[in-house]
C-alpha cells in the first residue's frame, strides 16, 4: 500500500468527511477528466493513424448496477500508464486542487468544494471505494489503481483490452441524514449530467430501463416489461455555441469558475461569434480578483485555443496582449487548421486578426464596465490596473493610447478614482495636470507642496505605485494637457509681481546659498527660496526629469545596481518663514553655524519628503548640539 503525498491525504480527508451538500460534482469531475482524455486521444488521432479509434468511436458511458451499489464511467481516451497513474492519482498536480488546499487554509470553508473542479478526489464523497483501471495509449499492459480513502492505494498490473479507463465507484451506503442512492438512480445520474456537463462535446452514454405496457390476452390487466436503450444524455454543444438567450449567468459563471479555477463569479462575461473576415466564437472573462500566482513569473498568460470545437492549445499567448493578460477564456475558430503547429500558429495570420478584434473587445468592454459599473471597474482595477500601468509604460508606449482611457487615480478632490478625462474635464482653463507620488495618498497630503497646490484649488493625482509616475510620463500628456510631480522645481502657482519679488529676494541672498549648498555637498544642486509652500519651512525638489520618487524606484531595480540614477534635487526654502530671516542673520555674524543649519534644513527636508539621511547620526548630532546650547 502506498501513502498519498501530504496535501492529497488532507484534501482526501476533506473530501471523504466533507458534510458538503454537493455532493453531486463528483460526476462532473470524472465526467470533465474522462472528456480530457477523450480530446488528447482524438487529437493525436488526427496526425497519428495508428490511434485506431474512430472520431465517431470516441464516447464517455455510465453504467449503472444498483444491487452491488456500483456506479462506473467508463471512456476510450489516452488512458495512463503506471506510472502516471501513481503520479496523477497520488498526487495533487493541477492548480486546481492546489488553489482549493491553499485557500481552504486560510478560510476553513469547506463550501468551496462544489465553485469549481476539486478533481478525481471528490469521488471520496460518495464512495468508499474507487478503483480506477486503465490502459494507455501505446502501451500492451494495463495496470489498475485502488483506494478505499485516506489510507493510501495501490497499482497493478490487471487486464484490459481496450485503451482508455474505467473508474468504478462503490457507492457510500446511506448514513442517517445522507442519502447516497440517489447516485444509483438512473434519473437522477441523467439530470445531473444534463446540468453539469451538457456541453461535453463526447457523447455521455448510458443504458436507461423503461416500463412499457406490453398487450394482454384479456385486453385488461396492464402488464409492463422493462425496455432497455442506450441514451446520449448531454447535447454535446460547446457552451460558447450556444446562443446567449439560451444560457444564464450562473452557466456562465458555473463555466468559468470550473474551468478556470476561480472561486469568485467574474466581473464581466464576454459572449460572441464573428463571421467574414475571421470566424470565431470567443467567450472571455474579466475576473474580479487575480489568481494567486498572478504576479509571479510563473504566471502564464493565454487563452484556449480550440478549431472546430477541438482543443488545440491550452494557453495560446499569442492571443492576448500583455496588457491584459489577467483575461481568461476561450476561441474557438473555424479557420485555423487543426494539426497547426505552435511555431506556425505564431505566424499564422489569421490568428493575429483574431488578436486583434479580441484586443478591441476587452478594451470596449473594460471601457463599458467603467462607465456603468463604477464600482465593479475600481474592484478590478485594484487587482489588475498595474498591468494597465505597465501596459502603457511598456514597448515604449506603443499601446498608451488604447490604454490611456482605462487609467484611474485617486485625486485630494474627494479621495475617489478619477480619470484622467473627467480630470481635465473639471480642472478648467489651465494646462497642467497636477500629480504626487508617495507610498500612501496620507504620504501624499504631508508633502509641503500639497498645500500649497491645493489651497490654489487645484486638484492633484495620488500616485501610490511605483509605476504611475513611469506611466504619466510615458504617456506625455493628455488631451493637450502636460502633466507636472508637484514636487518639480518647476512648479509655479506665483503671479508675476510673487515671481518678481522672489527672483530679487534670491538674488540678493545668492552668496548664502552658495555657503549652504558647499557645506551640504553634492546631494543637492542649489539652495533658494520659494513661495510654494505654506507651513512648511523647507521642501525638496527636483530639476530635469527625475523625481526623488522615481530615482527610488530606479534603484532598488537589480539592473542599475551599480549605476545609480540621480535626481538634481534643489533645497528649496519657504521665504516667508522664520527661519529665512534667521539664515540671513546668520549669515552675516555667524557662518559656521549657517553651514550646520543648512545641513539640518537638507535633513528636515528628506525627513518630510519621506526619503532616507543618508547620514542619520550626523543629523542626530546637530539635533542634539542644537537642543543643548
Ligand atoms: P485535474 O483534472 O484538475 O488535472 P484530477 O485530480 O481530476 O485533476 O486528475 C488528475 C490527473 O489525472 C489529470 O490531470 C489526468 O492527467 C489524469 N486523469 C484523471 N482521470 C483520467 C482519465 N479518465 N483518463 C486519463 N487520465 C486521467
Amino acid at each position: 500500500m502506498k501513502q498519498f503525498k501530504s496535501e492529497s491525504k488532507k484534501l482526501m480527508d476533506m473530501m471523504i468527511n466533507s458534510i458538503y451538500t454537493h455532493k453531486e460534482i463528483f460526476l462532473r469531475e470524472l465526467i470533465s477528466n474522462a472528456s480530457d482524455a477523450i480530446d488528447k486521444l482524438y487529437f493525436k488521432s488526427l496526425t497519428d493513424n495508428s490511434v485506431g479509434t474512430k472520431a465517431e468511436d470516441f464516447e464517455i458511458r455510465i453504467d449503472i448496477d444498483k444491487e452491488n451499489r456500483i456506479l462506473k464511467i467508463t471512456d476510450n481516451g489516452c488512458g495512463m500508464t503506471e506510472e502516471e497513474l501513481d503520479k496523477n492519482l497520488g498526487t495533487i498536480a493541477k492548480s486546481g486542487s492546489f488553489n482549493f488546499k491553499q485557500e481552504n487554509e486560510k478560510t476553513e470553508n469547506v463550501d468551496i468544494i462544489g465553485q469549481f473542479g476539486v478533481g478525481f478526489y471528490s469521488a471520496f464523497m460518495v464512495s468508499d471505494n474507487v478503483t480506477v483501471e486503465s490502459r494507455a495509449f501505446g502501451s500492451d499492459k494495463a495496470f489498475c489503481w485502488k483506494s478505499k480513502g485516506a489510507e493510501g492505494y495501490s497499482v497493478s498490473e490487471c487486464d484490459k483490452q481496450s485503451v482508455g479507463t474505467v473508474v468504478t465507484l462503490h457507492i457510500k451506503d446511506n448514513a442517517e441524514d445522507e442519502n447516497y442512492d440517489e447516485f444509483l438512480d438512473q434519473y437522477r445520474i441523467s439530470a445531473l449530467v444534463k446540468k453539469y456537463s451538457d456541453y461535453i462535446r463526447h457523447p455521455i452514454k448510458m443504458e436507461f430501463t423503461t416500463k412499457e405496457p406490453v398487450d394482454t390476452a384479456d385486453g385488461k390487466t396492464p402488464e409492463y416489461k422493462d425496455v432497455t436503450e442506450l441514451r446520449t444524455l448531454n447535447s454535446m454543444v460547446p457552451l460558447w455555441k450556444k446562443a446567449k438567450t439560451e444560457l444564464s449567468d450562473e452557466d456562465y459563471n458555473n463555466f468559468y469558475k470550473e474551468k478556470f479555477y476561480d472561486f469568485n463569479d467574474p466581473a464581466r462575461v464576454v459572449h460572441y461569434k464573428t463571421e467574414g473576415q475571421a470566424t470565431y466564437n470567443a467567450l472571455l472573462y474579466i475576473p474580479k480578483k487575480p489568481p494567486f500566482d498572478y504576479y509571479t513569473k510563473e504566471f502564464e498568460k493565454g487563452l484556449q485555443l480550440y478549431c472546430k470545437g477541438v482543443l488545440i492549445m491550452d494557453k495560446c499567448a499569442d492571443l492576448l496582449p500583455d496588457y491584459f493578460s489577467f483575461v481568461k477564456g476561450l476561441v474557438d475558430s473555424e479557420d485555423l487548421s487543426l494539426n497547426i503547429s505552435r511555431e506556425m500558429l505564431q505566424h499564422d495570420g489569421q490568428l493575429k486578426l483574431i488578436a486583434k478584434t479580441l484586443e478591441k473587445k476587452i478594451k470596449g468592454e473594460l471601457e463599458k464596465m467603467l462607465s456603468a459599473d463604477r464600482d465593479l471597474y475600481e474592484e478590478f482595477f485594484k487587482a489588475f490596473g498595474i498591468q494597465l500601468k505597465f501596459g502603457i509604460y511598456n514597448d515604449y508606449g506603443a499601446h498608451k493610447d488604447i490604454l490611456k482611457d482605462l487609467l484611474i487615480f485617486r485625486s485630494s478632490l474627494d479621495k475617489k478614482y478619477v480619470t484622467l478625462k473627467e480630470y481635465t474635464e473639471r480642472m478648467g482653463e489651465r494646462d497642467t495636470i497636477y500629480y504626487a507620488c508617495g507610498e500612501t495618498d496620507e504620504k501624499i497630503e504631508m508633502l509641503p507642496q500639497t498645500d500649497a497646490v491645493k489651497e490654489k484649488g487645484y486638484e492633484i493625482l495620488y500616485l501610490t505605485e511605483n509605476v504611475d509616475e513611469f506611466a504619466l510620463m510615458m504617456l506625455g500628456e493628455y488631451n493637450g494637457k502636460k502633466f507636472m510631480n508637484i514636487c518639480d522645481d518647476k512648479l509655479d502657482l506665483d503671479t508675476e509681481d510673487e515671481k518678481k519679488a522672489l527672483e530679487s529676494e534670491n538674488e540678493a541672498a545668492k552668496d548664502m546659498f552658495t555657503l549652504m549648498k558647499e557645506s551640504v555637498g553634492d546631494k543637492i544642486n542649489a539652495v533658494r527660496f520659494t513661495n510654494k509652500l505654506k507651513k512648511h519651512p523647507v521642501c525638496l525638489t527636483s530639476e530635469g526629469g527625475i523625481s526623488l520618487e522615481m530615482e527610488k524606484t530606479l534603484n532598488s531595480m537589480p539592473t542599475v545596481a551599480d549605476n545609480k540614477v540621480k535626481a538634481q534635487l534643489v533645497l528649496e526654502i519657504n521665504a516667508a518663514h522664520p527661519i529665512a530671516e534667521k539664515l540671513k542673520n546668520l549669515y552675516k555674524d555667524d557662518t559656521e553655524t549657517l553651514k550646520k543649519y543648512a545641513k539640518l534644513l537638507y535633513g528636515e527636508a528628506c525627513l518630510i519628503g519621506g526619503t532616507n539621511l543618508d547620514d542619520p547620526v550626523e543629523h542626530s548630532n546637530l539635533v542634539c548640539e542644537l537642543m543643548t546650547k
